[in-house]
């Protein structure tokens, strides 16, 4: 690259980079890159002639990367996950190199606002939720803390879909983010592997052949993703499924069969056509299976290739690579690398298992029953039949491994491959995401697994990366926090703590108000003109936005909020505290329930914001189309953070530990990373209520607790009473029956066990919001004390504890 500017240099408040030289390239792109003027340059075109620019800054450092990580023959960590919720890239990508001053600048001089240009970027949504964010979050960690690493996925056509309402219902329609070019990534058609599905199995010499019935090329797509202050460089190489040349039949085609003469290339091509929207439960099953075994088939030859272009012994193999997987989506790994160092390097099948086992790590997301993947073995045998046959292997040595026992665990089990159970014989080692969750993964889970190999779990708390969630979704604290104890803070979270004494500063808690008061100047602005919805700003902004499920208790928060409306009702003058209750999150569009509960706070805002008695007192928004490009604009104007699962059942949580960072105080139960954030920053400074994971097991052993519940309390039953009444739903009073119904009945969320607790913390919130200078003093020690909460002291630790490898730093 011919430009001047020196990334190396670069520190993490100024950039050396010069304005005249980016200006320079700035142009030259949109003149032969864009192939506009800037007299005749859109928006569009701009934002391209800008990624272009920004991403030439990444490619030095990615280079310089790569080539040392060859040269030193480093080890380098391979991260498979079906999602990357990666967002946008351009001002993220800017903030790390050190760009974003000078882009602003340079942008000015042509009229033109940098943050209206990055606005109109796609999300690239290729995640549902807080699993696919936090492989995003882990990329950008990995690349500021020198860890050589690829993350492996798949180019998703359409994401995560887009949701809108139409009368208060969620309606999803296809998400289109490659619609225009994506100027991030780079088209690698040299990087093709076959990946094949199906066909028979023959024997020959002992050994099983395998011919697929069909084959589709994995070609490949990478994004540079440069680390803060761009010292190093990554890889997010994506897949993206093509038919392969034989598919197309010109025969069929000239004679007019047009239709027809398509299909197997489409089916082909469906491979990385959709993200599936769901995080718990899988449907369409054979497509979701050949998609997971797609990633890792193409991910898994890739990492043997570049392994052999530099190496010859293959029981080497764990010196030089480590391969996480992210969840059990890609829990084919075992198997398929098996496969590989058998069938075709000729390794024998123990060697195999025990070097494919010390490269291999899986990371454990949840405990829900309908969220562990199993495969049924017919499906097994049409798809990966040699995958089977490995797997029924793997099964009859683990259970020998158990000696004579009476009830064994097995990998098959009813005719169904459990991939939890796999994942867990093919690792070495298996991490849970949470102090909590991790205890749970070893009692409830895998209490056998654990037995026999002691030592193989290991907890690492997720984090959250520092640059996008604060530095770049906050300018305002983040500089006040620069302003206050330096710059570097970026980079080593735990300096957070220096900001403690100034909780008692007034001077400090004026400024900290002010900024809070920024980020909910900037999300008023961004909500009325994107959605068209007024908020006032001295309200507090209590928010719970995460993907709907019953588990994580939207409803809950709905019911209070009905309560809360009903009490300001009858006292309007009673000194209320103004509220904003602000939801947002996409329920899966099979899940009933989810969508019913959405309908509902939806018939509520409608009831609540249009009366005028309590209008300043009480809003309820739901901001539609939730991502992480909203997730930016919220997060740092909020005051109150809702996490309030049931116990024991949100693995960790990464949204609670964005709002804590951002200064916004938590109402939440014990659960997740909730007890180790209340932990860090003091438990006089969260709002805890509800049962313990404990209590909550006694709870659901009890007949009738739900009744028992809620006739214990008026408060809620009023509220109940009022819905049947169709005071939400005037035009179908019977809309919400089933609903109610399992309120009374079963509750297995504990929504009415938990309520009356739940009441009693928010009772405490308005009156500590109330006394503003108590509230500032504690948003503050929150946001000092969450430096425990960085991706990069997570990803630190994998890299000591599972992954044996050494930043190149
Ligand atoms: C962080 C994040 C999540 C995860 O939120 P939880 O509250 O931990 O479930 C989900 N979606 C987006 C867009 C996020 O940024």
């Amino acid at each position: 690259m011919s430009q001047s500017f020196d990334t190396r240099k670069l520190n993490a408040n100024e950039t050396v980079n010069s304005a005249p030289a980016f200006r320079q390239a700035l142009l030259r792109h949109l003149q032969y890159t864009v192939g506009k003027s800037p007299q005749k340059a859109s928006i569009f075109d701009w934002r391209m002639a800008l990624s272009h620019t920004v991403r030439d800054y990444a490619v030095d450092p990615w280079f310089d990367a790569t080539r040392r990580t060859w040269d030193e023959d480093r080890k380098r960590v391979y991260y498979l996950s079906m999602e990357f919720l990666i967002g946008r890239l351009l001002e993220d990508q800017a903030i790390n190199l050190g760009l974003r001053d000078v882009i602003v600048r340079v942008l000015s001089e042509f009229g033109l606002s940098f943050a209206d240009i990055a606005e109109g970027e796609p999300d690239a949504a290729l995640g549902n939720g807080g699993l696919g964010r936090l492989a995003a979050c882990y990329l950008d960690s990995m690349s500021t803390v020198g860890c050589p690493a690829y993350g492996y996925g798949l180019r998703y056509e359409h994401g995560l879909f887009r949701q809108h309402f139409e009368h208060g219902r969620q309606i999803e329609t296809p998400e289109n983010w490659l619609a225009t070019d994506n100027p991030w990534d780079f088209n690698r058609p040299e990087a093709a592997y076959n990946v094949g599905f199906g066909g028979g199995l023959a024997e020959q010499d002992g050994t099983s052949i395998w011919t697929p019935g069909s084959k589709v090329i994995a070609s490949a797509h990478d994004t540079p993703v440069v680390g803060y202050a761009g010292q190093w460089a990554n890889t997010l190489r994506l897949w993206a499924a093509m038919p392969s040349a034989d598919l197309f039949d010109l025969n069929r085609f000239n004679a007019g069969d047009f239709a027809a003469a398509s299909e197997p290339e489409a089916l082909a091509r469906s491979l990385s056509r959709v993200l599936y929207p769901n995080d718990t439960t899988e449907g369409g099953k054979e497509l979701r299976l050949s998609q997971e075994y797609f990633l890792t088939s193409a991910s898994v030859q890739d990492i043997l290739r570049r392994y052999l272009a530099g190496h010859e012994n293959l029981l080497k193999l764990p010196e030089f690579v480590a391969i996480q997987m992210n969840d059990t989506h890609p829990a084919i790994a075992g198997p398929e690398l098996i496969r590989l160092l058998v069938d075709e390097h000729k390794m024998d099948f123990d060697t195999s298992v025990s070097t494919v086992t010390d490269v291999l790590g899986y990371t454990n997301h949840t405990l829900l029953p309908e969220a562990l993947e199993r495969w049924s073995v017919g499906l097994m045998r049409k798809v990966l039949p040699r995958h089977l046959q490995i797997i029924e292997t793997l099964d009859t040595q683990f259970i020998e491994l158990q000696g004579a026992k009476e009830n064994p665990v097995r990998l098959i089990n009813n005719d169904q491959v459990s991939m939890g159970d796999l994942a867990f014989t093919t690792s070495h080692k298996i991490n849970g995401v949470s102090a909590l969750h991790t205890e749970l993964v070893s009692q409830d889970l895998f209490p056998v697994h654990n037995e026999l190999h002691p030592g193989r779990i290991v907890n690492i708390t997720n984090g959250i990366t520092p640059r996008r969630w604060l530095k770049l979704a906050n300018p305002a604290l983040a500089s006040l926090i620069t302003d206050t104890i330096g710059a570097g803070w970026e980079t080593d979270l735990e300096r957070l703590r220096e900001l403690e004494p100034y909780a008692n500063d007034s001077a400090f808690r004026e400024a900290f108000g002010r900024s809070k008061a920024a980020a909910k100047e900037h999300f008023i602005q961004w909500l009325a003109k994107e959605h068209g919805i007024q908020l006032p700003a001295e309200a507090l902004f209590d928010a719970q936005v995460k993907r709907l499920h019953e588990y994580k208790r939207q409803l809950l928060n709905i019911l209070w909020t009905i309560a809360h409306y009903q009490r300001i009702k009858r006292d309007p003058q009673a000194g209320w505290v103004p509220r904003v209750k602000i939801l947002g999150g996409k329920a899966a569009p099979s899940y009933h329930m989810a969508k019913l509960i959405i309908q509902l706070i939806n018939d509520v805002a409608e009831v609540v914001n249009n009366d005028p008695e309590t209008q300043h007192l009480l809003r309820v928004v739901y901001p539609p189309n939730y991502g992480v490009s909203m997730a930016e604009k919220l997060i740092p104007a909020a005051d109150l953070s809702e996490q309030i699962s049931t116990a024991g059942m949100e693995a960790s949580g990464t949204g609670n530990m964005k709002f804590a960072l951002n200064g916004a105080l938590t109402i939440g139960t014990l659960d997740g990373a909730n007890v180790e954030i209340r932990e860090q920053v003091g438990a006089e400074n969260f709002f805890l209520f509800g049962l313990s994971t404990e209590q909550v097991a006694q709870r659901r052993a009890q007949e009738g607790h739900a009744r028992t519940a809620l006739e214990a309390s008026q408060t809620l039953r009023d509220v109940l009473q009022a819905i049947a009444e169709g005071t939400f739903s005037p035009d179908d009073h019977h809309r919400y029956d089933g609903l109610l119904d399992a309120m009374w009945n079963s509750d297995w969320f504990l929504v009415a066990s938990d309520f009356e607790d739940y009441d009693r913390a928010q009772t405490e919130v308005a009156e500590c919001y109330a006394d503003a200078e108590r509230w500032q003093r504690m948003a503050i020690l929150n946001v000092a004390r969450m430096g425990y909460f960085s991706s990069d002291r997570s990803i630190r630790q994998y890299m000591n504890q599972i992954w044996d490898v050494e930043s190149a730093l």
